[in-house]
């Protein structure tokens, strides 16, 4: 294996110095652009950049900083679906908005509960485009996916009940929005309901900076009910000129990248991980490392139980075959070497585990008294 330094590994993948030396920084760790890096850590960079690797070439332990791709042709550039995640106080109707959306969508019979497990799904609008929506199971989720460098969202639906107006966790999904920089559509629900004031909503968002068209600022709002299923359609298609402007793209004809939503551990089936694609495609069979858990791919299905062989840029699907349950906002990235992948897992979990000591014995306010 090639040694590489730091500054050749940064020329080597395109990327800023500044970022690689900040990313260990995070990690408690002071490395400067002298230090030569090992293949894991080569690996590591990879997961946490979540670079892809070429498909056409098999990637071997000394050829794995080879591999790492360089920017995508734009003609390699395809169309996806928008990402979105809808995010308000609880109670206002979230999961309503969800449900409605999915269940005029999916053919009677066919939804068997399975959105509870894979936390996302795929919604075929009218106009025959697809929409990616992510339950996120709680702001804090949200935050913890943004912090370690996933950002998982296009765009924020930010709901409003119209009998309630804006709440403390209204606020807070406001601050997460603006923090991703991502656009928001307002979605003033509960309109069905007789002490429905949307004037007040209206005024109460725009005192945190949410200015609706009338108001001067070009935040769309949507006025409807989840319950009664109105305003969905308006919805839609909001998202839909939102990501026409935005025209979000990514190249699928390489090995897969993207983020786990969620893990847990089935009686029969073992860890089963719902994860994001992100870039490129992801095949039966492919041998994936997601945080600090590795394995190959047995078995994937969609949000309605469906078996998939592959999974393209912005679908959601669940896949059976880690040799442990990864963490939500981990990111996941397919290298067709097993040795490779485990071995990276491995050291991401030795530095995850020095991490936590580390943080335990040196850092904590607590450990620093008895030191004194
Ligand atoms: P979440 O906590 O944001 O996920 O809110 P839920 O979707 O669980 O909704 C909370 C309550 O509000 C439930 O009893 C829903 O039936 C009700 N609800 C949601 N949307 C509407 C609506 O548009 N109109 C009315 N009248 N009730 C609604
Ligand atoms: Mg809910």
């Amino acid at each position: 294996t090639k040694p590489l330094s730091m500054s050749d590994f940064a020329k080597e993948v395109n990327k800023p110095i500044t970022e690689i030396i900040k990313y260990y920084f995070s990690q408690g760790m002071m490395l400067n652009q002298n230090t030569t890096l090992s293949d894991e850590q080569m690996g590591e960079l990879a997961l946490h950049f979540g670079f892809d690797f070429k498909k056409e070439q098999n990637l071997t332990k000394e050829n794995i900083f080879e591999q790492f791709q360089t920017p995508d042709k734009p003609e390699d550039l395809k169309v996806r679906p928008p990402v979105v995640t809808i995010m308000g106080h609880v109670d206002h109707g979230k999961t309503t908005l969800l449900d409605s959306m999915h269940n005029s969508n999916v053919v009677s019979g066919e939804a068997g509960g399975i959105t509870q497990a894979i936390g996302a799904y795929q919604v075929t609008s009218k106009s025959g485009k697809k929409i990616t929506f992510i339950d996120t199971p709680g702001h804090e989720a949200f935050t913890e996916m943004r912090s370690r460098g996933a950002n998982v969202t296009d765009i924020v639906i930010l709901i409003v009940a119209a009998d309630d107006g804006v709440m403390p966790q209204t606020e807070e999904a406001i601050d997460h929005a603006k923090q991703a920089g991502v656009p928001i559509i307002v979605f003033v629900n509960k309109m069905d309901k007789p002490g429905a004031d949307p004037e007040r909503v209206k005024t109460e968002l725009m005192r945190h900076g949410i200015l609706a068209e009338d108001f001067g600022g070009d935040v769309p709002f949507i006025y409807g009910s989840a319950k009664q299923k109105q305003g969905l359609e308006e919805l839609q298609e909001t998202i839909l000129l939102i990501a026409e402007l935005k025209d979000y793209k990514s190249n699928p004809n390489k090995f897969a990248s993207g983020v786990v939503l969620e893990a847990h551990l089935d009686k029969s089936k073992g860890p089963v991980a719902s994860v994001l694609v992100q870039h490129g495609t992801l095949n039966l069979r492919d041998v994936v490392i997601a945080g600090t858990t590795h394995g190959t791919i047995k078995d994937m299905e969609n949000e309605v139980g469906k078996k998939q062989k592959t999974a393209i840029p912005s679908q959601p699907v669940l896949i059976i075959g880690l040799n442990e349950v990864p963490h939500a906002g981990d990111k996941f990235l397919v290298m067709n070497d097993e040795k490779v992948a485990r071995s990276i897992a491995e050291a991401q979990l030795h530095q995850f585990v020095e991490r936590e000591r580390s943080n335990k014995q040196i850092f904590t306010l607590d450990s620093i008294k008895t030191h004194i």
